[in-house]
């Protein structure tokens, strides 16, 4: 599942490579835009929201896209080949210079330029947005005191941004068990500043480290480590579920450095 800042890299990408250009070619391949063509306008921008995509394009109109599990945009030189397989494509955008291929996206619309909130009006404060507001993200978590931290943080109707990994890894540098309800985290306000951190030093890397070592296998702390000892403590890092039924999500920690309250 990609991070925000997996998000924010793939926007700045987007932006860098089509706004200003006209569409020569768009291709549509999702059954509710499968005859939609909009060649002869000219992309606006994108901008990321949370993990969510939004490329406007021509005057009012604006191309919403979710990376969810596998998806990514690719870009190309014209007619070079695809790095993934072409039945994967939901959406290619064309311009003279380039060609933007959204593989395995798990949304594709296009909405009116005004129905933006519609699609992004609910996501928290975004910890990569230029209004992050840290005090209405914090005001958000508690207002479900009694919910497990490693669930909240991942909800994006508090605070937008944050995926699986730096949940588990702001929670061990802070010290905080995973099903520690929210009310019990003994400082919120650095648990929420750690994982802004650790978006803010990832998003123009391309591999991300929350150990700041780049080195395979040493990237992070806790995410993927079960198992293993941690390094310093020399105790096994545990895995588990957490979250609603369905919709669980692993989480890694080391029971010795973030102890149940
Ligand atoms: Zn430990």
């Amino acid at each position: 599942m990609p991070e925000g800042d997996t998000v924010w890299r793939t926007a700045m990408h987007l932006d860098r490579a089509l706004t200003g250009s006209v569409l020569t070619r768009t291709d549509f391949r999702v059954p509710a835009h499968a005859t939609l063509d909009l060649s002869g306008q000219v992309v606006e921008g994108t901008v990321p929201r949370g993990k969510h995509l939004l490329t406007r394009i021509g005057a009012d109109l604006t191309l919403h896209t979710h990376l969810k599990m596998e998806g990514a945009w690719h870009l190309y030189r014209p007619g070079t080949p695809w790095r993934r397989p072409a039945h994967e494509a939901r959406v290619v955008l064309e311009t003279e210079e380039r060609v933007a291929v959204g593989f395995a996206l798990g949304v594709v619309e296009v909405i009116g330029r005004d129905d933006e909130e519609s699609v992004v009006g609910h996501l928290g404060p975004d910890l990569l947005g230029p209004d992050w507001d840290e005090e209405e993200a914090l005001r958000r978590l508690r207002s479900d005191p009694d919910r497990e931290i490693g669930e909240a943080l991942l909800d994006q109707r508090c605070l937008a941004g944050i995926g699986n990994l730096y949940k588990g890894e702001a929670l061990f540098v802070a010290g905080v068990n995973p099903y520690t309800d929210v009310s019990k985290v003994p400082d919120l306000r650095r648990l929420v500043q750690t994982a802004r951190r650790m978006l803010l030093a990832n998003r123009e890397r391309v591999r991300q480290t929350t150990t700041g070592v780049d080195r395979r296998g040493q990237e992070n702390w806790v995410y993927g480590r079960a198992g293993k000892p941690y390094r310093r403590c020399g105790t096994r890092i545990l895995m588990g579920s957490q979250g609603p039924a369905m919709q669980e999500r692993v989480t890694f920690w080391c029971p010795a450095c973030q102890p149940s309250r």
